[in-house]
């Protein structure tokens, strides 16, 4: 009993010393910049000053006094704003679009090709792209992503783990390990005596309202942060409703991949928490979503031409192909231009997120999707909205809205701050200056430090 008690107080000595120690060892960093943007308000805070100690935000405010020991880091004239936020990216895909001769002879010509690629290529390989892609958005100001499924078996789950322990640098991750999907739209052209044990490496498969439970945890075993599931026209509500019940009994949120209208239906009749794209929502699924607090996860990947502008500096492009994909482009990103109005006089909140999975020649990972990131407003969203699809209402989405999305104490000291004013010229975001992510210095373009 005695010696029970000197091995407890021994023990509370070490954790007492243990405490004393993670307490001296919190650095602390003070930031000064011009202005602050707090995307909630819109309001400017200026001059701006944020505190930060270990990987939290301490205090903000427009003059904050600091001990004496406090690193400061002047960023100038700049604009503070927090970390960006890409709710939709695909880290473990790199799609290089194929010559038209060849992508004519496949089925599924777009996608399945380099689909199927990406799934039999080695997994290291697909490894290190993983890892080469969360560090190039990190270095574009994309502090926060989540990503919905194609990453292998445990690809994304594993660099989230890398990133987290200090082995690569990247992006706080969300990962969906295995998107579930019905045995419908992918890779139809495989040969039917090896296409399970193929696409086993990328997917579960939803066949009943058991098998989508047991996808579900099959997923929560392989410790993932969402569930990601296609919704198309094979999936039932039941099966959807099922992956739902699952996935929120283990405390995860469910994005459901929906484009098509009858698509849409399913995943706002099962309660998914975000529809992923939405394109062909109508005004009375976008009133049912905002009704019911689903969120719409959209995204502009191919506004503006964007499969033109990833093929022409790689392929050759017939004057056919180049005319035709110019007018369906057109006519895509005025319907898009119209969803967008759409959504925001329908008052369904909303994110935004990239899809990236393309090879951009010429583009890193990061630049490439906070570009397509501003497609947004290209198509029509106010400025303060598309900032705000990419942090506060992003961190909501997550379910991180208490860690993320806004500089305020208490949350991680993810920060980026760019040289103009984000309002006045929003493609300042394309021309990040500083990066900071958990409290480090990621990148610094603005002052000695
Ligand atoms: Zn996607």
């Amino acid at each position: 009993m005695k010696q029970m008690r000197i091995f407890l107080t021994l023990a509370t000595l070490l954790l007492l010393s243990g405490h004393l120690i993670a307490q001296t060892r919190a650095s602390l960093t003070l930031v000064k910049a011009g202005r602050l943007l707090d995307p909630r308000t819109g309001n400017a805070l200026a001059p701006a000053a944020v505190l930060i100690e270990g990987d939290k935000i301490k205090q903000v405010g427009a003059h904050v006094n600091a001990p004496n020991a406090t690193k400061i880091i002047d960023l100038g004239g700049a604009t503070l704003l927090p970390g960006l936020i890409d709710s939709h990216t695909h880290l473990f895909l790199n799609i290089v679009i194929p010559p038209e001769e060849e992508r004519k002879r496949h089925l599924n010509p777009l996608f399945a090709p380099a689909d199927l690629l990406a799934i039999v290529e080695s997994p290291t390989k697909r490894a290190f792209l993983g890892a080469q892609n969360a560090r190039e958005d990190l270095e574009s100001g994309i502090t926060t992503v989540r990503n919905l499924g194609h990453s292998g078996i445990d690809g994304d789950t594993e660099l989230r783990d890398a990133i987290n322990a200090g082995r690569v640098p990247g992006p706080r991750m969300l990962a969906a390990g295995r998107k579930l999907i019905t045995r419908g739209d992918y890779l139809q052209n495989l040969n039917p005596a090896l296409a399970d044990a193929i696409l086993n490496q990328e997917f579960l498969f939803i066949d009943g309202a058991d098998r989508a439970r047991a996808a579900v945890r099959q997923n929560v075993f392989q410790n993932v942060d969402v569930i990601k599931v296609t919704a198309d026209v094979n999936l039932t509500v039941p099966e959807l409703a099922a992956a739902v019940e699952e996935a929120h009994r283990n405390h995860l949120k469910i994005a459901v991949h929906a484009a098509e209208k009858a698509a849409i239906q399913t995943a706002i009749d099962a309660g998914a928490d975000s529809i992923e794209h939405g394109n062909e929502a109508t005004d009375e699924q976008l009133r049912q979503m905002r009704d019911k607090g689903i969120f719409l996860d959209l995204t502009p990947t191919f506004y503006g031409g964007f499969l033109l502008k990833i093929m022409e500096p790689s392929i050759v492009v017939s004057a056919e192909t180049r005319s035709s994909r110019t007018e369906s482009g057109a006519r895509r990103d005025k319907q898009y231009d119209e969803l967008v109005q759409r959504v925001l006089k329908s008052g369904v909140k909303f994110a935004a997120g990239t899809d990236m999975c393309w090879w951009y020649p010429g583009k890193t990972c990061g630049q490439a999707s906070v570009t397509t990131l501003l497609n947004l407003h290209s198509a029509g969203v106010p400025t303060l909205d598309v900032i705000r699809a990419i942090t506060v209402n992003a961190a909501e989405m997550l379910g991180w809205q208490d860690r993320i999305g806004a500089i305020e104490p208490g949350k991680f000291a993810d920060l980026v701050c760019v040289a103009g004013h984000a309002i006045a010229d929003i493609t300042e975001l394309e021309r990040v200056r500083f990066v900071m992510k958990d409290g480090q210095v990621v990148k610094n373009d603005l002052s000695a430090h």
